[in-house]
């Protein structure tokens, strides 16, 4: 067994302290309210239930609530956020006004264009039409409700810098869901925590009909309802699930929260559903290891380079997740470094995370970098060099990094161990672009929405980092807004 293995494996096991965890999302919410009332909770009446309460789910709400519908939402764990939360890179949109003031030219044609290529054009064409067209639109939306994802960076498999994220490079996860939250809180929306879904119920002629769920003591009930929404996420943290789909995985660590179990893909099957791309799962390349902290991707964005253990480097970072996953699994030890400096330290915000869990080896020097984390120091100071030529060159000649956007030779240096964990799962639940959900006759489940991870579709073979975010919101959006219609 590789050391990356059992290091993984461990990681597994432990809880992980993940990237985007130490934010608040602190439950403002209703919990178990039919439980308060009486020890048996009554059946209840409702137009729309979500269920999770994640970014694609409180999305579908905030939509929902304001085109009139009366909405419960379901969340299991004891806050909202799922894996949203912990999103750091950014969200990607083309055309944006953040854009136009630093002079990117983007267009939606090239966004899709670097969708389907970066999912090896195995996505669903029509889904991917509707992200890339209406992502922007997500954005001025976010914004109109107070996020703030005025900053734009670069992020790997895209041709231009189309990420979206707060002001400094700060993560985007928990900016996001606390200003969807507060909106939540402010419609008043009835979001149960410790509520879990455990069947969607359908009539005879196969339409959906509300949700059998366990309220926070345990006790079920039913919500009758027009129309329900399925927003729960994907499956990373269920490693049986994974390995069932992807043996080859067995082993690896999640960079998820543990409430990413695919229990909606269950709940789907339970009414028919169709599903699609199962077994395409996506590590991230960058996962600290024993720990499980995912690095993000805006590091390598900003600038940062990988290093093998002997001092070298032997990729061109910026090329797509499972590309870069392979090329380090491909290393002695299935380990690398990502190394960056002062300069790339003062430009993103996100990293001080990093340091303040104690994650980053840092020095005054490439050489003592080096002799600290155990490597060859005239090869690493020969790569940081030989790097650092090249961004000046203009030309990466080694590695054809057509994004070099600074030299990494400002003050300290810093370096942080990395290998890839099970990060995303693409594959789930069909739907089409109003959202709904198919069954295997590639008929509509009348009364029945998804959106966000649980789906699949969209990102193909491989997502791009950025992408999930702007799915999520998008289809969020659209499946609360045609949830709500039905349910007139
Ligand atoms: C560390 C990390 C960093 C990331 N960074 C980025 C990034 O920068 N940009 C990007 O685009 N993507 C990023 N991603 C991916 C992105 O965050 C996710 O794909 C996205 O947030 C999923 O949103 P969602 O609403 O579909 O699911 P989630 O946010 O996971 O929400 C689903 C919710 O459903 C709840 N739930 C599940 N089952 C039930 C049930 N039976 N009953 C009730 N509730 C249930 C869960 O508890 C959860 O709260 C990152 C992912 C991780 C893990």
């Amino acid at each position: 067994m590789k050391k990356w293995m059992s290091l993984m494996m461990a990681a597994f096991l432990a809880v992980p302290v993940l990237s985007g965890c130490g934010s608040s999302t602190t439950p403002s919410t209703t919990e178990g309210k039919a439980t308060t009332e009486a020890a048996t909770p009554q059946d209840e009446n409702t137009d729309i239930v979500v269920i999770g309460a994640g970014g694609a789910g409180l999305s579908a709400a905030v939509e929902a609530t304001d085109a009139g519908a009366k909405v419960i939402v379901l969340e299991k764990m004891p806050m909202v956020g799922g894996n949203t939360t912990r999103a750091t890179a950014g969200l990607n949109a083309a055309g944006t006004e953040a854009q136009k003031k630093k002079g990117i030219e983007d267009s939606q044609e090239l966004f899709y264009q670097d969708a389907m290529k970066g999912g090896y054009n195995k996505n669903n064409p029509e889904l991917v039409k509707v992200l890339t067209t209406q992502a922007k639109d997500s954005v001025v939306w976010l914004e109109s409700m107070g996020a703030d994802l005025s900053d734009v960076g670069r992020a790997a498999g895209a041709s231009v810098s189309r990420i979206h994220r707060p002001t400094g490079g700060a993560a985007v996860g928990s900016n996001v869901v606390s200003t969807l939250k507060d909106k939540v809180k402010e419609k008043n929306v009835d979001v149960r925590l410790k509520n879990k879904a455990v069947e969607i119920l359908k009539d005879q002629e196969g339409k959906v009909t509300g949700v059998k769920a366990e309220n926070k003591d345990g006790k079920a009930y039913t919500i009758n309802a027009k129309a329900v929404i399925l927003a729960t996420g994907g499956f990373s943290a269920n490693q049986d699930m994974v390995i069932s789909y992807k043996p080859e995985l067995k082993g690896f660590a999640t960079t998820n929260h543990p409430g990413a179990l695919g229990e909606g893909i269950k709940l789907g099957e339970g009414v028919g559903a169709n599903l699609v791309d199962m077994a395409e799962i996506q590590t991230h390349p960058t996962v600290v290891p024993e720990k499980g902290v995912m690095v993000t991707e805006a590091v390598r964005g900003n600038g940062a380079i990988l290093i093998n253990t002997d001092g070298k480097r032997f990729i061109n970072e910026l090329l797509t997740r499972d590309v870069v996953s392979k090329g380090i699994l491909d290393q002695k030890d299935g380990v690398a470094y990502l190394f960056f400096d002062e300069g790339l330290r003062k430009g993103l915000k996100a990293v001080e995370e990093y340091f303040n869990m104690q994650l980053v080896t840092e020095a005054d020097s490439v050489e003592e970098l080096a002799g600290k984390i155990g490597v060859d120091k005239d090869a690493m100071t020969q790569s940081v060099k030989t790097y650092n030529d090249a961004v000046a060159a203009k030309q990466d000649k080694e590695f054809q990094r057509d994004d070099l956007p600074l030299q990494l030779n400002q003050g300290k240096v810093y370096a942080i161990q990395v290998t890839p964990a099970v990060h995303h799962t693409m594959g789930g639940l069909q739907i089409n672009t109003n959202a709904e959900v198919m069954n295997k006759e590639g008929q509509v489940i009348k009364g029945l929405y998804a959106a966000g991870e649980v789906t699949g579709g969209v990102h193909g073979g491989n997502r791009l980092g950025g992408n999930a975010m702007a799915d999520i919101v998008t289809f969020g959006r659209i499946a609360g807004q045609n949830a709500a219609k039905a349910a007139k």
